[in-house]
């Protein structure tokens, strides 16, 4: 790989971050850039002010969607020092991503470099409220002008940085949610283990409806059946049962989360029988019905943890843990913020630090 260049402006003015940052609304200067061509391979790395892309109306990207991304955060933590939420993991599922939709694959080791250069360089920007952070959002595109269908020979990949806001402003609260048998958002050996933005288009329409309904999101089930939970929102979901803690199993159709991975984790550390199966809806329902369901919630970078406060199926209206957090939806949110910002010893190396040492323009 080439060396990575900077063509950097210092802002004359100081940033000054609103109170409500909101999630992805406000962007920082600087972008990390660089492109693809079966010559050179990825080459032209560079970080620089942000402005708007020069894409042709042909580009591949627009018209079939050949395009990934991830999410990621970087925090400030306590004492200071700047820390990135396994990055590492994000970057090899974004070439686990790449894989699946024909995208040529990144130097992982590269790209975490860049990103590290890209935050230190921006870190003025890390908010330092509680739940606050510095959203960090990769994306590959395929970039040739052509309407023939077949992968793109010329990508580009970019990191956009957001400050965001804490996902609950008021607090740690349940959300409501619709179980979904009317779309479903992905099929086994289809795209749902890639995070690529057909998957969110499929999504729209039972979000918007579940919305119009008075529900926060919706619990989708399988693509086949509608039988089996897969995910919420866009989310991985979890199942309290009284001696068991499950997780729909990784079988294709499921985004195999970074969140998903840690909860697990914490969740054995902690004693607790976790478990990945497949978990039907009328399961739930029974255990609801017989009192051994304790709560749900779902986890994803953005949110961390959102418990489940009310489940409707049909008819049925599912009240869980009277509509509060369960003990280990919140114990599970504070030990993840905790390590966010290293407020708790990272004894999983989950946390990347960032040198805040100027970078030469
Ligand atoms: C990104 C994403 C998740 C959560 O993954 P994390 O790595 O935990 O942020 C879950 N489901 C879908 C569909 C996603 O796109």
């Amino acid at each position: 790989m080439e060396k990575l260049q900077y063509d950097i402006k210092k802002r004359t003015s100081k940033i000054e971050l609103p109170t409500e940052l909101g999630f992805g609304k406000l962007f920082t200067d600087h972008i990390f850039e660089m492109e693809y061509n079966p010559e050179k391979g990825w080459h032209n790395p560079i970080i620089k002010h942000v402005e708007n892309l020069s894409v042709h109306p042909g580009s591949m990207f627009i018209h079939y969607g050949q395009a990934i991304f991830e999410g990621l955060k970087a925090f400030k933590s306590v004492d200071g020092r700047i820390t990135i939420f396994r990055p590492k993991d994000h970057i090899q599922r974004l070439n686990n991503s790449a894989k699946r939709i024909c995208i040529p694959l990144v130097d992982e080791e590269f790209l975490l470099y860049a990103l590290t250069e890209l935050v230190s360089i921006e870190s003025d920007w890390i908010p330092t409220n509680p739940g606050e952070s510095l959203y960090i959002r990769p994306v590959i595109y395929g970039m040739d002008p052509s309407l023939g269908v077949k992968p793109s020979t010329n990508y580009k990949l970019f990191i956009l940085l957001s400050p965001v806001g804490a996902y609950y402003p008021e607090g740690f609260k349940p959300v409501k949610i619709l179980v979904q048998d009317n779309y479903v958002r992905a099929v086994r050996k289809g795209l749902g283990e890639c995070k690529t933005p057909a998957n969110y288009a499929a999504s729209l329409l039972a979000a918007k409806e579940a919305k119009e309904k008075g529900f926060t999101q919706v619990l989708w089930l399988d693509g086949i059946d509608q039988k089996f939970l897969e995910e919420v929102g866009t989310m991985n979901i979890f199942v309290e049962f009284k001696d068991e803690i499950a997780t729909p199993k990784l079988n294709g159709s499921i985004l195999p989360g970074v969140t998903r991975r840690s909860v697990i984790q914490l969740l054995k550390d902690n004693g607790k029988n976790v478990t990945e199966r497949g978990i039907s809806i009328d399961e739930v329902i029974a255990a609801y019905k017989n009192g051994t369901l304790i709560s749900l919630f779902g986890t994803g970078t953005a949110a961390v943890i959102s418990p489940v406060g009310w489940l409707t199926y049909k008819d049925l209206k599912m009240t869980l843990n009277n509509g509060e957090p369960s003990n280990i939806a919140q114990y599970l949110f504070d030990q993840l913020s905790s390590l966010h910002i290293l407020k708790v010893e990272d004894k999983y190396d989950w946390v990347v630090q960032v040198n805040n040492e100027e970078v030469e323009a």
